[in-house]
């Protein structure tokens, strides 16, 4: 029975892998506004269609000794490592599942979908940081995990709506500010569009720690940049990464964010 669960284990994170390389096509067509539905794989440097055998997420990247068959310039191995790390968290999530006394509680169902999310969020933080910019496909696939969540966990939809309106209302205005008098962006569409399914994962009131933790992360970060001259006052962030990051804190120690800020105020 053991061989069986471990090639089943294997099964699912070979075929996490395989959903990270699809991700990662995602990202870059969407860098270079192609359409990643249909058209094969090509090699950057020669030009030269990749047949299947050598495309398999892991596998074939080790075969050809990470170079191209045809060219024998070398592949980009971010793509390589972002599959074998795809592969070694559905290994964790195993593990998890057995070891960990704070997960064995919850039904499996629900924590396959947060899984998911968590997959799908960390996709969305690697475009932004390499491309500034976050992939709607992947925003609408997190939308639709983020739905059946709250299906499964039968939390108010009603809540979580408002959530959805009043984040996105926010992050309206700070952007339509920002064109006007600032004649920039200071924040991206694609944040925007962000909120809408990290507005249904959190809902109200944990949306608002998720909001103002953001802003505090990016804006030290940003002070941090500045004073260290990595970047120049004026220059674009990505913002994903800490509204992100803000999502996760929210949802583990947001209630108790919530209650040691009102028991400073009270
Ligand atoms: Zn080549």
């Amino acid at each position: 029975m053991l061989f069986f669960e471990l090639a089943l284990v294997f099964i699912c994170s070979y075929f996490l892998a395989i959903l990270a390389s699809f991700f990662n096509v995602v990202i870059f067509r969407t860098a270079r506004e192609e359409s990643f539905v249909g058209g094969r794989s090509k090699c950057e440097h020669c030009g030269k269609q990749i047949s299947w055998r050598d495309n398999l997420p892991i596998y074939s990247f080790i075969m050809l000794a990470g170079r191209c068959r045809s060219c024998h310039s070398q592949i980009s191995r971010r793509h390589f490592i972002s599959e074998l790390l795809a592969f070694v968290s559905g290994w964790f999530f195993y593990f998890g599942l057995l070891h960990a006394q704070a997960l064995q509680g919850l039904p499996i169902g629900q924590l396959i979908v947060y899984f998911l999310c968590f997959f799908v969020l960390a996709f969305i933080v690697w475009a932004d940081l390499q491309y500034f910019l976050v992939p709607d496909f992947l925003v609408i696939l997190l939308t639709i995990f983020t739905v059946i969540l709250l299906f499964l966990t039968e939390s108010a939809w009603q809540t979580a709506l408002l959530a959805v309106i009043f984040s996105c209302a926010v992050f309206a205005m700070i952007y339509l500010v920002a064109r006007k008098f600032l004649a920039k962006e200071a924040l991206g569409l694609g944040d925007l569009k962000l909120m809408v399914p990290l507005s249904l994962l959190l809902s109200w009131p944990l949306i608002l720690v998720n909001i103002f933790l953001a802003f505090i992360l990016g804006g030290i970060f940003a002070m941090i940049a500045l004073v260290t001259g990595r970047k120049k006052f004026g220059q674009a962030l990505p913002f994903a990464p800490f509204l992100v990051l803000a999502a996760l804190i929210s949802l583990f120690y947001g209630k108790f964010l919530i209650d040691w800020y009102l028991g400073f105020l009270l």
